[in-house]
């Protein structure tokens, strides 16, 4: 790279997980895209990271495609590139008691979970494929590992499963250095998480960095929580 900072996009990122990642990577050197919903939530999360971080906000929803394509012409017009996208955007439907949900409970879930990653790929792919680096952080869950896959949570499992499907068809893909993988954070203590978690947000981001960030050598297709194989 030609003494530029990468440029890392991190998504649903006022808050919790995505918020705490985008205080790792502008620690590692990164100029950070912290997008979220609305303006009121990207303000909070760039104040939350205080001065001295390189981060600056942008509206993104994920599950819009208008949001998506308008996000993208800024980022092109403005920076040009994408090295890196942690595609951490992502909400819960339903509790653990949701067993067998509506089909359009099911249909919402995968639109935001899994193919606001799709939406997101769609447009950084190429851009990445083009420059000849790039790393693509799918935040999935445990929970939508089809080896461990019980009842209760259906829709949001299903949707993480669905994810974990986007990382597998993405990753063949992915064009030289570039580099496509889900991660498992672990149980979190976020608003998501809650505060019985048994991990800090510090914690669950290390895994999400490190596949962020991995060597040119490093894994393409995977799943992984805290930087280990796990079963899909
Ligand atoms: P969180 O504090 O609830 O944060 C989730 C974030 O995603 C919020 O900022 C939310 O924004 C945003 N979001 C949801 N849908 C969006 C959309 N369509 N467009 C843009 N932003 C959207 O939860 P978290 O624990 O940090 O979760 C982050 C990721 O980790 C999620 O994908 C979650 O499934 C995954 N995960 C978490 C745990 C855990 O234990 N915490 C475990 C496994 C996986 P709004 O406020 O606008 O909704």
């Amino acid at each position: 790279m030609s003494g530029k900072k990468r440029i890392a996009v991190v998504t649903g990122a006022s808050r919790g997980l995505g918020l705490e990642t985008c205080r790792q990577l502008a620690a590692q050197g990164y100029r950070v895209i912290l997008t979220a919903r609305d303006e009121a939530a990207i303000q909070r999360g760039v104040a939350a990271l205080k001065g001295g971080a390189d981060v600056e906000g942008h509206p993104l929803d994920v599950s819009s495609d208008g949001s998506v394509d308008a996000f993208f012409a800024w980022l092109a017009k403005a920076h040009g590139r994408i090295d890196v996208l942690v595609n951490n955007a992502g909400r819960t439907y339903g509790g653990w008691s949701e067993r067998l949900p509506d089909a359009a409970a099911m249909a919402a879930a995968i639109d935001n979970n899994a193919l606001g990653g799709w939406r997101m790929i769609l447009r950084a792919l190429p851009m990445m494929n083009d420059a000849g680096y790039g790393r693509i952080v799918n935040v999935s869950s445990g929970m939508g590992a089809l080896t461990d896959m019980n009842g209760g949570s259906a829709a949001y499992r299903i949707s993480k499963t669905a994810l974990n499907a986007v990382t597998r068809i993405a990753s063949n893909e992915a064009g030289a250095n570039v580099k496509i993988n889900s991660v498992c954070p672990g149980w979190v203590r976020t608003d998501m998480g809650g505060q019985g978690a048994t991990l800090s947000a510090e914690q669950g981001a290390s895994g999400i960095i490190w596949a962020a960030t991995l060597p040119d050598d490093g894994p393409n297709g995977g799943f992984f929580r805290h930087g280990k194989p796990i079963a899909w």
